[in-house]
């Protein structure tokens, strides 16, 4: 049997693919050494996959992401040189990011107007089959027109556009094949949605004039499975790429529907996404049951992994602290491809090595089936008691201002904690530091006149890493980095063993910072949701189950602080929808548990103000389940989009508050009056004068100083005269 993988990250073992695109940005290189120094990286990448797998896709990298490539490559956006590549990235004419599906992983979203035209003007696979000529033979790496043109925003027209697109496509591929290529790669995972059939319609109809037939096309798709995987067996394609790890219908469907024997199928069954390591043996059992299934020989079975690799770090041999007995339980995207070497030698009857990798795995894997929980929802009527018990205790003015948690760190914080880590500076000199920068934060929010403060977050290096630090249960890694979006990386915790809050989490500083403030101080967290989404899981029980001990844990820690007398708890939750399943069909089953677990935190007396906070700008299809969650106070993303959010609250039933973000804090510029009014008008009209809060969009982390100030002054200056203005009204 062959292997095949792909997605494997682009990072590098020290991040060396961080280090030079950003030396690039600070000028230490010039392009032309960035382009050399990149394919020494991308040289690197290459060699994982030769020793372990027979075949990859080449011309997978990238010099920020993918999706923004495409659009580069059909002429969507022009560049000339890398500057100008960074430009529509980061810079001057910087698109928004997005999330790719349900991951982490961020992509530019390109615009796609009506007049767009879509001509070849980039032969970025030609570049990689020409500067990496010594393994040709791998097919070329394209992501599909379909996915791409679902994740951009395209004006009007998604029909018309597609057809035009995929005839870009054709252009490129015949162009590919006078340059002798012979095979491609081509990613579709947007196949995995729920699909209209007229989109299935026009894809069918679309890839068959698009592919010629000298390619050979992989056609893969990930993170789920493929309901129309029949209409899919017309296409003239060599292999097809399906999931059977999130997509665990597949298996089902090729039971009922068979599998063309004139393809390949590439069975991707070393899970890219989970860190925990494959049990072989059981592996090969699984492969023979697609066998069975799908009814075909073995030689037109690829072994390859579920999805990308790259939501993995690059290898475990970074982790030189963690204890063996959990290593032997563990695997990076290194190991992944190990895996499928060890597979493809089970398969072919020599077992002992995969004997001795399995040795420490749990061989039954527990799929979360959650049955119906009750999301302990309280009425809505109840929020109007619960608002006047609360105004009692925190006599706030309407329009009341704050801020979403963080503050800009600095390089000073940055200093402070390299050195408290390193050993440099003592646990009580660090705490000294930090108490101080809450010291001045708050003459800065008293002096500025914000109603209800925050004590800046200033402890926490990223809101979930944070957490995992001081709860049982997690591990941390020294190198597990994986990319959140361009050069951002992250180090996602790992979940190993029962979450238990054996001391407070946040208790110190946010009791410190109430201390020496009159004004009410928000005790914020990080909710358990977006703990569990932004986590690894090395547990083999189901994930509600997990997601109800973090709920526990943090509700443990409201309790505390509520306690030394905090009146408002903030439970953020930016993951709470990210996390839901990409199939409709499966959301009611989550978000059932996933409210519940919101509501289990939130589980306090009803004079203490819950808020919730969440990052995005649509509650599309979801808002019947933010309205199960027991806030009083919901603050979200409303600055981009003309507050579109907010038309999904009209006409229900919604007796709580709400802190539209009246400044987009990811955009260079600061809070605009007009914008702030715009947004807070339209904000009294649906939920009336007095359930309005004014804030910023999100936290201030990323932000400067001066420029936060300025903008939060004009949130106070606005927020005043509509006090003013709206003095009467009820
Ligand atoms: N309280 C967090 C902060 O302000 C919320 C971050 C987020 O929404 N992603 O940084
Ligand atoms: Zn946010």
């Amino acid at each position: 049997m062959h292997t095949y993988a792909y997605g494997f990250p682009r990072l590098g073992k020290n991040k060396e693919f961080k280090k030079h695109i950003e030396d690039f940005w600070e000028k230490k290189i010039t392009e032309k050494e960035l382009i050399s120094l990149l394919n020494e990286v991308e040289k690197e990448r290459i060699s994982y996959y030769k020793s372990h797998v027979d075949t990859f896709p080449l011309g997978e990298f990238t010099y920020y992401d993918n999706i923004f490539d495409t659009a580069l490559i059909f002429g969507i956006y022009r560049f000339k040189n890398f500057d100008e590549y960074f430009a529509y990235a980061r810079g001057r004419y910087a698109l928004e990011l997005k999330k790719y599906f349900n991951t982490n992983y961020h992509y530019l979203v390109p615009s796609v107007s009506s007049k767009a035209k879509f001509r070849l003007r980039w032969n970025k696979p030609l570049f990689y089959f020409n500067t990496f000529f010594s393994f040709r033979g791998n097919p070329l790496f394209l992501v599909g027109p379909y996915t791409f043109l679902k994740l951009s925003r395209v004006k009007e027209n998604f029909d018309k556009a597609f057809v035009e697109l995929c005839r870009a496509y054709k252009e490129l591929f015949v162009e590919l094949e006078k340059q002798n290529v012979d095979s491609l790669h081509i990613e579709e995972p947007a196949f995995c949605l729920n699909l209209p059939q007229k989109e299935i319609d026009l894809i069918v109809k679309n890839y068959k004039k698009m592919l010629t037939p000298k390619l050979n096309v992989n056609l893969m798709t990930y993170y789920e499975s493929v309901d129309f995987l029949d209409a899919l067996y017309e296409l003239p394609v060599y292999g097809l790429g399906l999931d059977f790890i999130a997509g665990e219908q597949n298996i089902k469907i090729l039971r009922k529907k068979g599998f063309p024997k004139d393809k390949k199928l590439i069975c991707g069954i070393i899970d890219g996404r989970s860190v925990q390591r494959a049990h072989i043996l059981h592996k090969a059992q699984f492969l023979d049951s697609i066998k069975k299934a799908a009814k075909i020989k073995e030689t037109n079975i690829i072994l390859a992994n579920s999805c990308p690799l790259y939501h993995l770090p690059v290898t475990l041999e970074g982790e030189t602290s963690t204890e063996s007995y959990i290593k032997r339980r563990m695997s990076f995207a290194k190991e992944k491809l190990y895996e499928l070497h060890l597979l493809k030698e089970v398969v072919a009857g020599r077992g002992d090595e995969a004997t001795t990798w399995s040795k420490a795995v749990n061989k039954t894997i527990v799929h979360s089936q959650p049955g119906t929980f009750d999301t302990l929802s309280i009425k809505e009527r109840e929020f109007l008691k619960r608002k006047n018990l609360q105004q009692k205790n925190l006599r706030l003015p309407f329009f009341p201002t704050t801020t979403i948690g963080s503050f800009p760190q600095d390089k000073e914080l940055r200093k402070a904690r390299l050195a408290y880590r390193k050993g440099r500076l003592s646990i009580g000199d660090y705490d000294r530091f930090i108490r101080d920068k809450i010291t001045k934060l708050i003459g800065v929010e008293e002096d500025i006149g914000l109603d209800v403060l925050v004590h800046g977050e200033f402890e926490r290096t990223d809101m979930v890493e944070f957490f995992a630090q001081k709860l049982n249960g997690f591990l941390t890694t020294e190198n597990g980095w994986i990319i959140s979006y361009g050069t951002r990386v992250y180090r996602p915790p790992i979940i190993y063993a029962r979450i238990k809050r054996d001391a407070a989490l946040t208790v110190k500083e946010i009791y410190y910072a109430q201390s020496i403030t009159p004004k009410p101080m928000k005790g914020i967290f990080t909710g358990p949701i977006t703990i569990l989404a932004w986590s690894y899981n090395l547990r083999n029980e189901p994930l509600h189950e997990i997601a109800f001990e973090l709920a526990r844990a943090l509700n443990q820690e409201a309790k505390e602080l509520i306690k030394k007398d905090i009146k408002i708890i903030q439970i953020d939750e930016p993951a709470m929808k990210e996390f839901a399943p990409l199939k409709k069909e499966k959301r009611d089953s989550y978000f059932r548990w996933a409210v519940r677990a919101f509501n289990l935190t939130s589980q306090l007396a009803p004079t203490t103000q819950i808020h919730t906070h969440m990052c995005y700008s649509d509650f599309e299809g979801i808002i019947k389940w933010i309205l199960k969650m027991n806030f009083d106070v919901i603050t979200i993303e409303t600055a981009r989009e003309q507050a579109k959010i907010l038309d999904a609250f009209k006409g229900v039933k919604f007796h709580r508050a709400i802190g539209p973000g009246v400044w987009d804090i990811h955009s260079q510029c600061p809070a605009q009056e007009k914008t702030i009014r715009r947004i807070l008008n339209k904000s009294i009209k649906i939920f009336g004068a007095r359930n309005v809060w004014v804030n910023p969009d999100c936290g201030l982390k990323t932000r400067k100083m001066p420029e936060v100030e300025t903008s939060l002054k004009r949130i106070v200056k606005v927020a005043n005269t509509y006090r003013k203005k709206f003095k009467k009204s009820k």
